[in-house]
C-alpha cells in the first residue's frame, strides 16, 4: 500500500495555510480536496474581514489565535503583495441601552489584546462617518479587509513549491485506524493509501469526516450545525468609508448585519444568520426589506431599491447552546495517535489561518518526534 507522511483534508484557507506552514520543515504531504480547485466552499463565502480579537471570551482559542492571526496575516499580506486595507471598524451603539454591551466588548477586546481599541462618542463618531447613526462607538483601526482569493492563491503556490501534492477532486470516505496510522480511502476509485498523520481541515464536513474514523461526534460535541449567512450588495456609492457594526447578540449566533466594504470600495450588508439543515447558497431576494430596515437604522442615506442579493456563506457552527470555541485536538485520548481535528472554524477561522496552521505544526512537530523515538 501507497504511504504519505502527513495526509491533509480539505483546501480551504485553513488547509491551504498548515500546508504552507508544515512544508517549512517538513516532507511527504499531501492534500487531498473534493472540489477541482482550492477555497471553493466557506473560504470564498465570506466577509474577508481581519478581526481585530474583540468579541471572543479571554483566553478561548479563538481569542488567542485571532490576535496572533491578525498580526501575522498582516505581515503577510506585506511581504507577499497580498491586496489589503486597514480601514478601521466601528462598532456602534444606536442608544442608551446599548452601552453597557459596548462597555463590555471593549473591556473583552482589551483582555483578548486587540489593538488601538477606543471607546468614541458622537461627535468624534460624527467626523468620522457623518452619515452613521451612533451614540457611541467601539473604535478598532486594526481590522481590515483582505482578498482572500490572493491569500489562498498564494498559501498554495508556496505549499506546491516546497512540494506539497494537492489531489483535487478527491473526496475522502473511508479513513481505517490501524496498528501504526490510518487508511485512508477515496471516494469513487476505491484508492487506499496508508498515513501516520492525518490533519482534517474539512470545513463543513470536518464532523462528518471525524465519523470516518470512528469517533463519536455526538458524545464528543463534534456536531455541526449550519447556520447560513447572505449578503446583499449595494449599487450605489458608500455613503461610509469604514466597516460598521452593530452590537452583537449576546451569544454571537453572528455580528449582526454589519456593513462591509470591498478592496474596490463596493458595499454590502450582511450576513444575517439562518440556521439550515442542507447546503443552499441561494438567496432569497424577498429579503431586501428586513436588510434594508436593519441598515437604515445605523447609515442614513441608503436606496432601497440599491440593495440586490450578492452571496452566501455557511457557518460550520458546533451543535449546542452558548458560545463555542475551536476544537483544535490531537485525538490522543481517543487512542487515535496522529490525527488531529478542527471542528467548528467558523468565523475568525479566515483571520485565525496562519496562526491555527502554527498551532496545528507544533502538535505534528510534537507527533512525529513520538514516532521517531
Ligand atoms: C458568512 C460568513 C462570513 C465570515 N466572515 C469572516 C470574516 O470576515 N473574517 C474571518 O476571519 N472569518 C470569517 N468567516 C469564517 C471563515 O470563512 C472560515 O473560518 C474559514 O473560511 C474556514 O476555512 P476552512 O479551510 O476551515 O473551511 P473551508 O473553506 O470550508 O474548506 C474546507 C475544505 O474541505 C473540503 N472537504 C470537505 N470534506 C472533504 C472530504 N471528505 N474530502 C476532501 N475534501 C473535503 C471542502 O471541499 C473545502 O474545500 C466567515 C464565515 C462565514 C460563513
Amino acid at each position: 500500500m501507497d504511504e504519505v507522511k502527513i495526509t491533509i483534508i480539505g483546501a480551504g484557507v485553513v488547509g491551504l495555510a498548515i500546508a504552507a506552514e508544515l512544508s517549512l520543515e517538513h516532507e511527504d504531504i499531501v492534500v487531498l480536496e473534493k472540489h477541482e480547485k482550492f477555497g471553493q466552499e466557506t473560504s470564498s463565502r465570506n466577509s474577508e474581514i481581519i478581526h481585530s480579537g474583540i468579541y471572543y471570551p479571554p483566553n478561548s482559542l479563538k481569542a488567542k489565535l485571532c490576535v496572533e492571526g491578525a498580526r501575522l496575516i498582516y505581515e503577510y499580506c506585506e511581504a507577499h503583495s497580498i491586496p489589503y486595507s486597514k480601514l478601521g471598524k466601528l462598532i456602534i451603539a444606536t442608544n442608551e441601552s446599548e452601552l453597557t454591551n459596548l462597555k463590555e466588548l471593549y473591556n473583552t477586546g482589551i483582555q483578548n489584546g486587540a489593538k488601538g481599541l477606543r471607546l468614541i462618542e458622537k461627535d468624534e463618531i460624527n467626523k468620522m462617518e457623518p452619515n452613521v447613526n451612533a451614540v457611541a462607538a467601539l473604535y478598532s483601526p486594526s481590522t481590515g479587509i483582505i482578498n482572500s482569493h490572493s491569500l489562498m492563491s498564494q498559501l498554495y503556490r508556496f505549499a506546491n513549491a516546497f512540494g506539497v501534492l494537492f489531489s483535487f477532486n478527491t473526496e475522502v470516505d473511508f479513513i481505517e485506524r490501524n496498528k501504526d496510522g490510518y487508511v485512508m480511502g477515496i471516494k469513487n476509485n476505491g484508492y487506499k493509501f496508508f498515513s501516520p498523520i492525518v490533519i482534517n481541515s474539512a470545513g463543513l464536513f470536518a464532523d462528518y469526516v471525524a465519523g470516518l474514523v470512528g469517533i463519536d461526534i455526538d458524545r464528543t460535541d463534534y456536531r455541526l450545525s449550519y447556520c447560513k449567512g447572505s449578503y446583499f450588495s449595494y449599487a450605489g456609492k458608500s455613503p461610509i468609508k469604514m466597516l460598521v457594526y452593530p452590537v452583537p447578540d449576546k451569544d454571537l449566533t453572528g455580528l449582526g448585519i454589519h456593513a462591509t466594504l470591498d478592496l474596490g470600495g463596493r458595499l454590502r450588508f450582511g450576513p444575517d444568520t439562518e440556521y439550515v439543515d442542507a447546503i443552499d447558497y441561494r438567496i432569497d431576494a424577498g429579503k431586501r426589506g428586513l436588510f434594508y430596515e436593519t441598515a437604515k437604522k445605523y447609515i442614513e442615506g441608503l436606496d432601497k431599491e440599491a440593495l440586490n442579493p450578492d452571496m452566501a456563506g455557511i457557518r460550520s457552527k458546533i451543535k449546542g447552546d452558548g458560545i463555542k470555541d475551536f476544537v483544535i485536538k490531537h485525538e490522543v485520548d481517543k487512542g487515535m495517535e496522529g490525527f488531529i481535528n478542527l471542528i467548528g472554524i467558523e468565523s475568525p477561522g479566515l483571520t485565525a489561518s496562519l496562526s491555527i496552521a502554527k498551532h496545528v505544526k507544533n502538535i505534528v512537530d510534537r507527533e512525529i518526534r513520538t514516532l521517531s523515538h
